[in-house]
């Protein structure tokens, strides 16, 4: 007999930053029978689901779909498919995924110029232009909203100056997308990557991606077909010299538009059950409708923000540019974040997130995100915070926080 005891995952309340609850929907959908990649059921699935995703990034680029991976997974690809070796990038950083953005592009060769502003703030838009006049990229990659610190950053003008100064814009919205607007075509974004396990509620696994047609010139130029698949009549591009083509297989867009085009030119085996989920959590995103969407994120954020203050926490960050699906409350003086964090986990089963570098310690972070982002998990998160916050010696006025909160909800 085997010492392995059957699967039997908890039962949480995650509001964190992600991963958050999946949709019991989208789960269900992860149970259906697999597909073979080119069977025609499941090639209509992948239309529909490129379809759907031009909805959610609200553009009319042909390329949306997905790469299998984690959301740094679309990052990598994006990235890797437009950085030559060489290449200036400038990447303005606000928080801890700016970094990651710079490391990324510094891996793929190119020479990386950073801005920093002070985290818990975001960029003045004209300093990010001034900055792109003085370094004059060929490439910007910005974060759109900064799940370490809670904020985001408008990017309107900064896509209009890229745009004229013939510049590409690269936008890590994995946190934002289904939960707060990404106007990909209307603030010129040139590629946008969203992410699955935030605001979408789907498991993590898949990383949306969209790119409009300047990117795709760029990737065709340095297009390359596996040679074993080559038809005679592009084996020029078979040929091309290995030093100039995109160094990665697995994250070549141009391989990758080619296999989820009309051409399905084999490439990778698309994860059948990881597809069925993220189609699924669209199909739900738009049944909601994203206007009503973004405007459930922000009742539910303004009920949590109203209760945290209730009881006498104090939020991190400009609040002119707070992330409406993430909320950082001060640790306060005396209070040992880790340990409250533990207690609402293992006596209240809910879990909150801590933060990184700098601010370690110093803030908690709380995700209203997706399908977690509902009244029943905020009452519970600031029932259970003011219990153990009592529980660790914090005075505060008890029974405030969650009455603060039912007054947003029935609007008194
Ligand atoms: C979560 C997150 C990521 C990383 O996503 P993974 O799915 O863990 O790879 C990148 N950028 C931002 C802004 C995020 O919030």
């Amino acid at each position: 007999m085997s010492a392995y005891r059957e699967l039997s995952p908890s039962l949480r309340t995650i509001m964190t930053p992600g991963p958050v609850e999946a949709d019991p929907r989208v789960l269900r959908a992860m149970s259906f029978p697999v597909l073979g990649q080119f069977d025609p059921e499941f090639t209509d699935l992948m239309n529909e689901t490129m379809s759907m995703l031009r909805e959610v990034f609200r553009t009319g680029n042909e390329w949306c779909f997905p790469v299998d991976g984690t959301s740094r997974s679309g990052l990598e690809a994006v990235l890797v498919s437009l950085i030559r070796p060489g290449d200036r990038v400038l990447v303005p950083i606000f928080g801890r995924f700016g970094h990651l953005l710079a490391e990324i592009a510094e891996r793929c060769g190119a020479e990386v110029s950073v801005i920093e502003t002070e985290w818990g703030t975001v960029f003045d838009p004209e300093i990010i232009i001034q900055a792109i006049h003085r370094h004059k990229p060929q490439l910007v990659a910005i974060v759109h909203g900064e799940t370490s610190t809670g904020q985001v950053q408008p990017l309107g003008e900064i896509g209009k100056a890229c745009r004229e100064l013939d510049i590409l814009l690269v936008v890590d919205a994995v946190a934002t997308i289904g939960g707060t607007p990404v106007e990909t075509d209307q603030w010129m974004l040139d590629a946008v990557i969203g992410g699955t396990q935030k605001c979408l509620s789907v498991p993590s696994g898949m990383a949306p991606i969209t790119y409009n047609s300047r990117v795709e010139q760029q990737l065709l130029s340095r297009k390359r077909i596996e040679r074993g698949l080559a038809d005679p009549a592009v084996s020029e591009a078979a040929a091309r010299p290995v030093s100039d083509s995109i160094r990665s297989n697995y994250f070549d867009l141009s391989q990758l538009q080619d296999y989820w085009g009309p051409m399905r030119l084999n490439h990778h085996t698309e994860a059948t059950s990881m597809l069925y989920a993220l189609h699924e959590g669209l199909r739900i995103v738009l049944a909601e409708g994203l206007e009503e969407r973004f405007a459930r994120h922000r009742i539910n954020e303004l009920a949590l923000t109203a209760g945290l203050q209730a009881m006498g926490l104090q939020l991190y960050g400009s609040q002119a540019s707070k992330l409406p699906v993430v909320t950082c409350p001060l640790i306060p003086e005396g209070i040992d974040g880790e340990q409250v964090r533990s207690m609402l986990l293992h006596q209240f089963g809910i879990e909150i997130a801590s933060s990184f570098g700098p601010l370690k310690g110093r803030i908690w972070r709380i995700g209203t995100m997706g399908f977690s982002c509902r009244q029943t998990n905020v009452l519970q998160v600031l029932g259970a915070l003011e219990a153990v916050l009592l529980r660790c010696g914090f005075r505060l006025p008890a029974g405030e926080a969650v009455q603060a909160a039912l007054d947003v909800y029935t609007g008194k």
